[in-house]
């Protein structure tokens, strides 16, 4: 089994041994924000990304993150060496705190929970991203608040399921079953005669990271890019069709509902932007990339 480590409440664990209280706001009411950061090498991939956007998750909730900011930067580092995990990834999950079942904020004092998990997950190469990935279609009926990246997951929970029931391996959120937003754990994009689609950030998305990198790279290459709406039927109809995410890093799609994308192989879009992101994690100093 992989190798998986946990800080909680002061303590670094086998992750199986690790426990939180049953009164944990994130336990009863998902009151909690957290991210989900690449290990490459044993350091953090784009962790300065990563940081902002959980100081901008925990502010929109009106999360105390300064509480264990410090605490946290230290941990993920001590537990990246505990753990000698060199390629894998770091769950952090910060939460209200612990208090006695109340839907209003607890008392002033009570401290945010912090859990921090290291586990492995090896590098993928590219012949491992050709071997078909596909994706099912799903209602988007989440909250307005989609930018934020809240430990409330139950809509992800619901469509990545009905995803696995039909044989995929992701689902593709579409509003009002018409326009795409992103995927339950992902971002999607889209190649249509030569330019590369994809749902502008908002309220309706999370600002991914491994998005934000891949515009970086799209920008860099000088492909045609578009950050605009598309609907199902434009997907559907794609060229190519693409997922990118920390671990999925820019996969590609080869299937949505079962009908095969473009000629059903990996795109050269989507190949090219997936070997100059996988060279992403050759540079000296990727944490602060
Ligand atoms: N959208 C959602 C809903 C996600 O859960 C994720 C994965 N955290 C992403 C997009 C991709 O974000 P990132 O590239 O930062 O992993």
């Amino acid at each position: 089994m992989a190798l998986r480590m946990t800080y909680v409440d002061g303590e670094f664990r086998e992750t199986d041994l690790a426990t939180v209280s049953v009164e944990d706001r994130a336990f009863q009411f998902g009151d909690g924000v957290y991210e989900v950061v690449r290990i490459c090498r044993g350091r953090l991939f784009a962790w300065q990304r990563h940081l902002e956007r959980l100081r901008r998750s925990s502010r929109k909730i009106l999360l105390d993150l300064a509480a264990v900011e410090q605490e946290m930067t230290q941990v993920v580092r001590q537990l990246i060496d505990k753990s000698g995990v060199e390629s894998g990834q770091v769950y952090i999950q910060i939460s209200r705190g612990q208090s006695w079942r109340n839907h209003a904020f607890p008392r002033p004092g009570v401290k945010p929970t912090l859990i921090v998990t290291v586990s492995e997950l090896p590098m993928r190469t590219w012949e491992d991203f050709e071997k078909a990935e596909s994706a099912v279609i799903a209602t988007d009926d989440r909250w307005l608040h989609c930018d934020i990246k809240s430990t409330s997951l139950l809509p992800n929970v619901l469509a990545r399921e009905k995803a696995v029931s039909e044989g995929a391996q992701e689902a593709i959120f579409a509003r009002d079953d018409r326009i795409v937003t992103e995927g339950s754990a992902s971002n999607v994009f889209m190649v249509s005669r030569g330019v590369i689609y994809t749902h502008p950030d908002g309220p309706l998305i999370l600002p991914g990271i491994t998005k934000e990198l891949t515009k970086m790279l799209i920008r860099r290459l000088g492909i045609p890019f578009e950050e605009s709406p598309f609907t199902v039927a434009e997907l559907r109809d794609a060229d190519e069709v693409f997922i990118t995410g920390t671990g999925h890093d820019v996969c590609p799609i080869l299937e949505v509902d079962h009908q095969s994308i473009g000629d059903g192989k990996p795109g050269d879009v989507t190949r090219m932007l997936n070997q100059e992101f996988r060279k992403l994690y050759e540079h000296e100093n990727f944490e602060i990339i």
